[in-house]
């Protein structure tokens, strides 16, 4: 009697012990789900889970590859149909109410303008619009031409109304550009959501900036991002060890305008409505995607020394300054070697 009391009680534990190392083995079971390349925002975007399953994965990828589109949608200067161009159009008729997120992106681009004295500021518009059409006909605008521009540029003009959710200009021909900030803020959302979604790790992509959490894919320590090297688009000057950051790049080697075989950045100094060309490319880590993109286009106007002396202020925020003269020799805040891996 005792030992069949033994046998069934010894079996019920070695049941439960299989029983919980079966769900302890569930529990831990991580698939790495690689969402695809997806064209957005001018730009390619990429969307990788690290999760308990497959379908759970996929159902998430498809929510925030929602958000981002539907952030493009809002925020896009090439659809005349977007809430920004409805702004761009009326902003300086009447105040314009807009979707909580467009005025979300408002409100955070004021702070960085504010921030950087107006060196990241998205009333440039009407100055990057010159430059846009100069590199279309190959002539450079005039001196005129800057002047009138940079004149409807001012961040403090921009007028938002919280408890109305309204938006609207103090001067007339202004507009807004918001290429300096939407990725950063499309990726930002997309990540809300990921995590919302019960994801053990992720990492959004948008054109080169991106956002990580939580559990790297593939069963990596970290999430690896690497740098590339402005000269030649087949090197990596440097890996950086991401977990919970952002990185974004600012730079003329992807994106820039020629005049007369000369290049010119496609980010302009708002105080001088020239083409920002000191600096091929600004790292910048931050702890949100948001601020990594608008500080990134801050930093390329404030140029080596101010940029890095204002990056050095700002807690958990670090810069990686390649110079345009000399691309291999690189710059960058106290605390930045804490996320470069060293061969
Ligand atoms: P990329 O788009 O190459 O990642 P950025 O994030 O730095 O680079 O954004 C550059 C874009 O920001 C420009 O194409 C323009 O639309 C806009 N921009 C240019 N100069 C400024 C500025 N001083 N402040 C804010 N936005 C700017
Ligand atoms: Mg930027």
């Amino acid at each position: 009697m005792q030992t069949t009391k033994t046998l069934i009680f010894r079996a019920a534990v070695a049941i439960m012990a299989i029983g919980m190392l079966f769900w302890f083995s569930q529990k831990n079971r991580t698939v790495t789900v690689d969402g695809g390349f997806r064209m957005t925002m001018g730009t390619v975007a990429r969307i990788m889970v690290t999760a308990e399953n497959q379908q759970q994965a996929d159902k998430a990828i498809n929510a925030a590859v929602d958000e981002i589109f539907h952030i493009d949608e809002l925020m896009s200067d090439y659809d005349p149909n977007s809430q920004l161009s409805k702004v761009n159009r009326h902003g300086f008729d009447q105040p314009v109410p807009v979707d909580a997120e467009l005025f979300e992106v408002l409100t955070v681009a004021k702070l960085y303008s504010c921030l950087s004295e107006g060196a990241f500021d998205i009333t440039i518009g009407p100055v990057v619009q010159l430059w846009r059409k100069a590199s279309e006909n190959n002539i450079a605008p005039t001196a005129d031409a800057l002047q009138k521009a940079k004149e409807c540029v001012g961040y403090k003009n921009l007028i938002l109304d919280a408890e109305k959710q309204t938006v609207q200009f103090a001067k007339d021909g202004m507009f807004l550009d918001l290429g300096g900030i939407a990725k950063g803020y499309a990726i930002d959302k997309a990540i809300e959501i990921l995590q919302n979604a019960g994801m053990k790790g992720a990492m959004v992509d948008i054109g080169g900036d991106l956002r990580c959490f939580g559990m790297p894919a593939n069963g990596k320590q970290h999430w690896l991002i690497g740098l590339q090297d402005p000269g030649d688009d087949e090197k990596i000057l440097l890996t950086l060890n991401m977990d919970n950051m952002a990185v974004a790049t600012s730079g003329d080697y992807r994106r820039f305008v020629v005049i007369d075989d000369q290049k010119h950045s496609h980010i302009v100094n708002p105080a001088t409505a020239d083409s920002a060309n000191d600096l091929s490319s600004v790292t910048l880590i931050a702890p949100t995607a948001t601020a990594a993109d608008a500080l990134a286009t801050a930093v390329t106007v404030l140029g080596n020394k101010k940029g890095l002396d204002l990056i050095n202020k700002i807690e958990n925020t670090e810069a990686i300054l390649l110079d345009a003269n000399q691309t291999k020799k690189h710059t960058k805040t106290l605390g930045a070697d804490q996320y470069i891996q060293n061969d």
